[in-house]
């Protein structure tokens, strides 16, 4: 790790800086301060990988013409439960505020419904699309595919994106129970960041050119291969994404997904599905009693805490202190 030099920077700060730079990159009032909004919220609970240094992705995005800055997204409700977005090739964090509040509202009518989305961009990270859901008293599942990365379990090269998936639940008296984690061992920007920074990653997490597991992230970058998390079962969990995602939204497969690299961009443009389910229309008025149970059960059990909780104490430490940021970031932000 450098001891790179850095600037503490306020939250207020954060997003002010990420909406000046989408602003110049060409996206609209309601885009730039939807994304800000994400890009500042990141900073504050993690992942950071996904925050500030998403920006020039964004930017280079609009630039290059291959996302649309001034999106005009449609949602329509096609089914009783199923609800489905047009992103107009903008982003999906967009469409999907549209969307959330009739997407609520239809889990309560029915107890389960779901929003799929595609012709949009997914660059952040999914606890910010189910987390609203769990706030409103909701089980939600997010998923996304993206770009294939990630090798099956002994195959010869990538057939999946990272592929994440994002879990959030009501906890009675708490901040909601909300984690979020990529198909892949480590996701591509936490790769990206380790190179900027010049550090290896914790665990091998891709192949290296001679197809040995490796944590060089220069390597990794090279030969674009991830490695699942858990093997097979990882693998698998990227195949049910891909399925939900891409095959139910209509969305471009991982495998399929090289437009990007004729714009020289960096995200993807993949199939979105969103499942929200009301948790008081199942029949078990205890619903809340079962996850307090499971959450004691974790909690003080040696060092084990509640999947997603680490983001509480990230956002009590930057809603007082702020963030640190490294100074070539926003040197590089300030100049966009
Ligand atoms: P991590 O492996 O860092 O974390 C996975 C989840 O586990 C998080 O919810 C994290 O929350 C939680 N967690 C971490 N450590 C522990 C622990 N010791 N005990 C209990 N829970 C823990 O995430 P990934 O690297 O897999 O993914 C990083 C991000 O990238 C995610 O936000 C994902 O949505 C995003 N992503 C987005 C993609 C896209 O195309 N849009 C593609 C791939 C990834 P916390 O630390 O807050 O507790």
């Amino acid at each position: 790790m450098t001891d790179a030099p850095t600037k503490t920077l306020s939250l207020e700060e954060v997003k002010a800086l990420a909406k000046s730079v989408l602003v110049s990159a060409g996206m609209d009032e309601r885009g730039s301060e939807i994304l800000a909004d994400l890009v500042m919220r990141s900073e504050r609970d993690g992942p950071r990988s996904h925050g500030l240094r998403m920006l020039p992705v964004y930017a280079q995005s609009f630039e290059s013409n291959y996302a649309n800055p001034t999106a005009n997204p449609t949602v329509k409700r096609i089914a009783p439960g199923v609800l489905r977005g047009d992103g107009d090739n903008g982003y999906y964090q967009i469409v999907g505020v549209e969307a959330r509040d009739e997407l609520i509202g239809m889990a309560r009518e029915n107890g389960i419904a779901s929003f799929t989305c595609a012709n949009c961009h997914h660059l952040g990270a999914l606890r910010f699309d189910t987390e609203p859901l769990a706030q409103a008293g909701l089980v939600s599942l997010g998923v996304v595919n993206s770009l294939s990365m990630v090798v099956p379990q002994g195959g010869l090269r990538p057939v999946f994106g990272t592929n994440p998936m994002s879990f959030a639940c009501p906890r009675e008296g708490a901040e909601p129970v909300v984690w979020d984690q990529a198909s892949s061992v480590a996701a591509l920007m936490d790769v990206r960041m380790a190179a900027a920074e010049g550090h290896d990653l914790p665990r091998p997490s891709g192949l290296d050119t001679s197809g040995q597991p490796t944590t060089d992230p220069n390597a990794i970058l090279e030969t674009r291969s991830l490695l699942p998390f858990g093997e097979h079962k990882g693998a698998a969990i990227a195949f049910l994404i891909e399925v939900l995602g891409a095959a139910l939204a209509g969305g471009t497969l991982s495998a399929d997904n090289q437009e990007r690299e004729s714009f020289g961009a960096l995200n993807i443009k993949g199939g979105a599905t969103l499942i929200a389910i009301d948790p008081s229309r199942f029949g078990n008025p205890a619903f809340n009693v079962y996850v307090t149970r499971i959450c004691a059960e974790i909690d003080g059990n040696g060092t084990a805490r509640v999947p997603g909780d680490g983001r509480l104490k990230n956002r009590a430490t930057a809603e007082t202190n702020g963030v640190v940021v490294a100074s070539d970031l926003l040197a590089q932000l300030q100049s966009l």
